[in-house]
């Protein structure tokens, strides 16, 4: 249904109106029938978390191995990272898988509560950047810590590692994503409210920002609009809602009129 998004315009700066077929295929005929608001930044977000995601990864795979291996850039001088015997013991035995995650782990000769991590994913250097030209800490340091326990659960609990993109990795992807997208209140011409709604119909998925939250909404079905007579009320039903109300509910607040709460079933037909 997505490609079949037609742009009508933006709104208020903040959304773009958009009509989408939710027809199979009729007669070829052109034009959607459901109109909805995608939300420019969440759309956006989306659009660029998903390219970043590919730009992450290294071009030129390991011969013949399938494998996909993250992009990854050196610290120097190398973090020192604290761990218990158990978590080194399982980053030795798994060190091999933890470079595809672009992560390089020197184990020390003298010492078992410590590890030095030389290479890390290219994109916590380029948020520690980031966060630095802002005035802020380095970050590198906890991340790479939060990384590696989230590798070390995984192995305790899986036994293996995951062919997925790791939930840190993402969640830094995610941030970066945001902060490079359009704002609310960034004017768009026709043009580029085309080619944002494009870009996001060839997402993987295109109906959440980078964080998951919605990044389209359904307004109104515009052929049911046009069929649809006036449905009148069905009084005997919210009369009895009424009563419910007043029986079961806090009766005493709905005299004043004033303080009406959400969960309120409605009294009146509107
Ligand atoms: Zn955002």
């Amino acid at each position: 249904m997505i490609h079949s998004m037609q742009v009508l315009q933006q709104v208020d700066n903040k959304f773009i109106a958009c009509l989408m077929s939710t027809k199979t295929e009729e007669n070829g005929e052109a034009g959607g029938n459901l109109l909805v608001l995608v939300d420019q930044h969440a759309a956006h977000e989306r659009v660029r978390l998903e390219q970043l995601i590919v730009d992450s990864y290294e071009k030129q795979q390991p011969q013949g191995s399938g494998r996909k291996k993250l992009l990854s850039s050196i610290v120097s001088p190398p973090l020192e990272i604290t761990v218990t015997e158990e978590q080194s013991r399982l980053l030795q035995c798994y060190h091999k898988n933890l470079e595809d995650l672009g992560l390089e782990i020197i184990f020390p000769d003298n010492s078992d509560s410590l590890v030095l991590v030389g290479k890390v994913p290219l994109c916590f250097v380029q948020r520690e950047a980031n966060e630095l030209r802002r005035g802020r800490s380095p970050v590198t340091k906890s991340i790479v810590e939060e990384f590696i326990r989230e590798q070390v659960e995984l192995l305790q609990t899986t036994g293996g590692i995951q062919g997925t993109l790791p939930l840190t990795v993402q969640k830094v992807l995610a941030s970066q994503a945001c902060h490079g997208a359009i704002k609310f209140n960034d004017g768009l011409s026709p043009e580029e409210s085309y080619r944002l709604i494009e870009a996001l119909s060839w997402c993987q998925l295109p109906f959440q920002c980078a964080h998951g939250r919605p990044s389209m909404l359904p307004l109104a079905d515009i052929d049911h609009l046009e069929q649809e007579k006036q449905i009148k009320p069905n009084l005997a039903k919210l009369r009895k809602m009424a009563q419910a109300w007043h029986l079961f509910g806090k009766a005493e607040r709905c005299e004043t009129g004033q303080s009406q709460r959400a969960s309120m079933p409605p009294c009146e037909p509107p």
